[in-house]
């Protein structure tokens, strides 16, 4: 059966699910998104989520034409459609078809899709062995100019220091701010260990709320781990004893390698590995559950 996606309210065939180029998600990166997963009929964090979206849609004065538990229902309906309990989900908003100007006024009507798909993950070797990745030349957006709380549908800064990594020859890339403070990756927040204090950069500085990241936090205290969220230099980067990264679909993964110098021994470290220990035990247990 082929991938059936939800615009609006109904379900179409992959090959036919489509919006307007006049759509200003199109036409300018004008809307919002969230990537969701669920772990064998569990969405992970999925309140969590919606709240973000919502907070997301808020920031940029959208109005989201659902209410959060229909949006909810909505998702599981399309997860059953697709008979999915392990998936990766794209719920979107967009400010819908309005004229060529940038005026979100003439948009009358804002749509909401949800994808559900077989989730891709990085190949199980670099959570053995961790990940190697470059710090970018692309500088993280001001927090002045793009407010990081915002999850939107323009990518670009991200996109331009993914081609960076890409063009090293790496997963990932880290961006710094303007003034060279590690801020996040282009997919994932970050986190570094340092004589066994758990460290990230606070979203502040411009990286997104990550609630992956948030879990790991949560995690930490709950194990005593000692925690901070501090402005962190690269120099403190490259010596740190461990570094790992966040994100809903990269889970927590650990770097071994910054711009060609080896973190602590070079091995997934200590802290890392029981964080994703207890992370993969909240997955089965702390979201939404539904049947297929
Ligand atoms: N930073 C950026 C720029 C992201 O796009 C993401 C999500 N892929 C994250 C961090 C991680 O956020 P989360 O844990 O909520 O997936």
């Amino acid at each position: 059966m082929p991938l059936m996606v939800y615009i609006n309210g109904k379900f179409y065939n992959k090959n036919n699910a489509k919006i307007s180029i006049f759509d200003h998600g199109v036409l300018y990166g004008d809307g919002v998104f969230e990537g969701i997963r669920s772990y064998d009929g569990l969405i992970f964090k999925l309140r969590e989520h919606i709240n973000r979206l919502y907070n997301s849609a808020g920031l940029i004065r959208l109005n989201i034409p659902l209410s959060k538990p229909k949006l909810i229902k909505d998702i599981i309906r399309t997860l059953k459609k697709n008979k999915l309990k392990n998936a990766y989900i794209r719920l979107a908003v967009t400010r819908g078809p309005g004229d060529l100007g940038l005026d979100p006024r003439k948009c009358k009507n804002g749509i909401v899709f949800i994808i559900t798909d077989k989730i891709k993950l990085y190949p199980h070797k670099f959570y053995e062995r961790g990940l190697k990745i470059v710090t970018a030349r692309t500088r993280r957006n001001l927090p002045v100019a793009i407010d990081p709380r915002i999850k939107s549908l323009n990518y670009l800064n991200n996109i331009l220091a993914k081609i960076d990594a890409i063009d090293a020859g790496v997963e990932e890339a880290i961006m710094l701010t303007f003034d060279g403070y590690v801020a996040e990756c282009t997919g994932d927040n970050i986190f570094m260990v340092n004589k066994n204090k758990l460290i990230t950069p606070p979203s502040s500085i411009g990286a997104l709320e990550g609630i992956t990241k948030d879990a790991v936090i949560r995690i930490a205290r709950r194990k005593e781990i000692k925690f901070d969220e501090e402005k962190i230099r690269l120099s403190d980067l490259y010596s740190a004893d461990e570094c790992f990264l966040t994100g809903t679909a990269a889970e927590i993964i650990p770097v071994v390698e910054i711009d060609k110098k080896k973190i602590g021994t070079g091995k997934p470290g200590l802290v890392t590995k029981l964080l994703e220990e207890e992370f993969h035990k909240l997955t089965k247990k702390d979201g939404v559950r539904y049947s297929i």
